[in-house]
């Protein structure tokens, strides 16, 4: 638990462009900053990033809000989490209160194994450079491949000692929990108690999120014998899901958005030498295939992809398999073949960088080219396997999702497969009308990026949205009928809150009263006998009025920041939205700033609401009255037309109050 002022402190240290860009490739755009969303896949860059307002927010999917925000929706944490966090990233002292039970249990299992894992490392790392097992088998492995001191430190890479439970207990000494340990992967703990350090009498691999947590580990074996597998990883868990990380991503990043190119490779022996060649815009897959978490972690920060493999038959192969899922991330991807029997780890330790750049410029190949090419030879003269090909070709051109690309590889390969470029056409354009067709079955959810219709939706809505400013038409419809009128009036809660909109004047007996926005919302409903309907939004409305009287309350930073994120959600999409030009401001010549007409705007916001509420209850009555004349009903009816009578009389008052306050302009 953080005190109010180190979290206020932190609130207003944290930039949101600051706290974005160290996940995401900003780019500027007049005022605002725009990006790909890290929170969807997403093709052409949906996330915008106001500096101006310190929020930001995807205009396809909605995610976004105060740097906080993005914070516990980016590394998955509590809102404490999030803040100490941002405590670390700006070296702000954070003085913890002491925690109570239900805080403690809420706090929760991922902050444990984190910490966890990070005494893991060090430990790890000082069996490697301190003790002498460590130092006479791990560390002259690593020497022995080439591995320099500072490569090693650069990649917390350690050893884990060889006695079947030394980390295990290690641990336990100090105060770590038999369940984290378990939890991590790093101890296999057997029901009669029997306990095995999983990493026991290997070098250590630790891997990193993007933000530099140790998120797992892997381990080699320096045992000759087959029995042993070579590799051994940490297990899924509640912090490492392997399919969404990327081995090298967080010391790679900065280069991959230097060079705006991103090169894969097998694992984390290929990084590592890649990085001692001087090559750093690297990651690994690790053993596994391609995942879609895995191609949106590098789209975020590029939209190109050299992969690396092995120029054996495997290689290629490997090579082959899982590219369709780049192509259809709308990845460009090269691939570059090394000479037979090199590695990228191998084959880096032979090289410098540039003489290694080299090799790659001359050696890349687009990936369709190569596809193409690689089957051509398998074909040979047989014309039974040349169609299949053209139909592998047909299907890997049709993934592509931007119509010109699919147009240059139709023409390349129509010649290199000596095929009539209208024959490709059409088979692509039916393969993804086919892929398409399948996406739209009722009940299945289509993630898949080949669906035309799903474009369309994407661009609908988009376009709809399309901000050159922040709008609102991504806060959902919420059901309530009178849900855009409440909205604009929490508009005005969010935004001015706090600021006064009049003071009334001093007199012999009493002294000058001032109104703020907030209040004086709440009064005049209340003199209605009206609530908002919504109850988050009479949650907002209460707290504001109720603090906006405290000296340095300003009610945008503080819903912006608020714990429960549906408010914070709702300031942030309010916050963010251009006020949208209501017919009276765009007639009016000058368009004033809106902040210095409040008297005007905000009355007449609520009038409307009220208004609204009145004429819906008015339909309601008529409606009654009408089936009540059809069942000749008279007394109920006469009963209802003087209810009604009431009603009108009521809004003439409110058109009076308009007038009177002179709040209704030319229109
Ligand atoms: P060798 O010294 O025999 O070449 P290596 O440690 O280089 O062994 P390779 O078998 O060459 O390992 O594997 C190539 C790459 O793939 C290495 O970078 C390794 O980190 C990675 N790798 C291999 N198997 C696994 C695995 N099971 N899990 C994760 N990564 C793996
Ligand atoms: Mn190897």
């Amino acid at each position: 638990m953080l005190d109010q002022l180190t979290i206020e402190r932190i609130q207003s240290a944290a930039q949101i462009t600051d706290v974005v860009s160290d996940f995401v490739t900003l780019r500027k755009r007049g005022v605002n900053y725009v990006g790909l969303c890290p929170f969807h896949e997403d093709k052409t860059p949906s996330f915008y990033v106001s500096p101006a307002k310190n929020i930001c927010k995807c205009f396809a999917c909605g995610e976004g809000g105060a740097p906080v925000h993005f914070i516990m929706k980016h590394e998955q944490l509590t809102y404490y989490e999030a803040l100490k966090f941002l405590a670390k990233k700006y070296g702000i002292e954070v003085k913890e209160i002491e925690l109570t039970d239900e805080q403690k249990q809420a706090q929760g299992d991922r902050e444990s194994m984190f910490i966890l894992n990070g005494f893991a490392q060090k430990i790890f790392s000082s069996n490697l450079f301190e003790h002498l097992e460590g130092k006479t088998i791990g560390l002259s492995y690593f020497k022995e491949r080439g591995f320099r001191e500072d490569t090693i430190k650069k990649f917390q890479l350690g050893y884990s000692l060889e006695e079947r439970d030394a980390f295990t207990k290690q641990a336990l000494n100090s105060g770590y929990k038999k369940e984290y340990l378990e939890k991590t992967g790093l101890s296999i703990i057997r029901e009669d108690g029997y306990t095995i350090d999983r990493f026991r009498g290997r070098v250590i691999f630790p891997v990193h999120s993007l933000a530099g947590k140790v998120v797992a580990f892997g381990g080699r074996t320096l045992k000759k014998d087959d029995k042993t597998a070579k590799y051994v990883n940490s297990p899924e868990s509640e912090i490492y899901h392997k399919g969404n990380e990327l081995y090298g991503i967080y010391l790679a990043r900065q280069a991959i958005v230097r060079h705006d190119r991103c090169f894969l490779v097998e694992g984390y022996t290929d990084v590592i030498s890649m990085h001692q060649a001087g090559i750093e815009n690297v990651v690994a897959s690790s053993g596994t295939a391609l995942t879609q978490g895995q191609i949106r972690l590098i789209h975020r920060f590029t939209s190109n992809v050299t992969v690396l493999y092995d120029g054996d038959a495997a290689g290629i192969k490997a090579a082959v398999r899982g590219i369709d899922l780049l192509l259809e991330a709308g990845l460009n991807i090269k691939v570059v073949l090394l000479p037979e029997g090199e590695d990228p780890d191998s084959f880096a330790r032979k090289q410098n960088a540039s003489s290694f750049i080299d090799y790659i410029k001359k050696n890349e190949t687009d990936f369709v080219r190569f596809k193409t090419g690689l089957l051509i030879e398998d074909a040979g003269n047989d014309p039974i396997k040349k169609a299949r090909l053209i139909n592998e070709i047909v299907d890997t051109i049709a993934i592509i999702p931007e119509e010109i690309i699919r147009s240059v590889y139709i023409k390349e390969c129509s010649s290199l497969l000596d095929t009539d470029e209208r024959i490709l056409v059409r088979a692509i354009s039916k393969k993804r009308k086919e892929v398409a067709g399948q996406k739209i079955k009722p009940g299945q959810q289509s993630n898949d990026p080949l669906a035309e219709n799903k474009e369309d939706i994407e661009n609908q809505v988009r376009g709809r949205n399309r901000p050159d400013e922040f709008s609102t038409s991504t806060v959902s419809p919420s059901g309530y009928p009178f849900d855009s009128f409440e909205k604009a009036i929490l508009h005005f809660v969010i935004r001015y809150g706090e600021q006064i909109l009049y003071s009334t004047e001093a007199t012999e007996d009493q002294e000058s009263v001032s109104v703020r926005v907030a209040e004086y919302i709440i009064r005049d409903l209340e003199q209605d006998e009206l609530k908002l309907e919504n109850p988050t939004y009479r949650r907002i409305l209460e707290e504001a009025s109720e603090r906006c009287k405290q000296e340095d309350f300003i009610a945008e930073r503080y819903f912006l920041n608020h714990s429960d994120p549906e408010i914070n959600r709702i300031a942030a999409d309010l916050v963010s939205d251009k006020y949208p030009l209501s017919k009276i401001h765009s007639k009016l010549k000058k368009v004033e700033e809106e902040v210095d007409r409040l008297v005007e705007l905000v009355p007449y916001e609520v009038l409307n609401y009220k208004d609204a509420v009145l004429k819906k209850r008015m339909d309601d009555l008529n409606y009654q009255i009408k089936s009540a004349q059809e069942q000749n009903d008279t007394e109920k009816s006469t009963k209802l037309i003087s209810e009604l009578s009431l009603l009108w009389q009521e809004s003439k008052k409110l058109l009076a109050k308009h007038l009177g306050e002179r709040i209704i302009l030319k229109f």
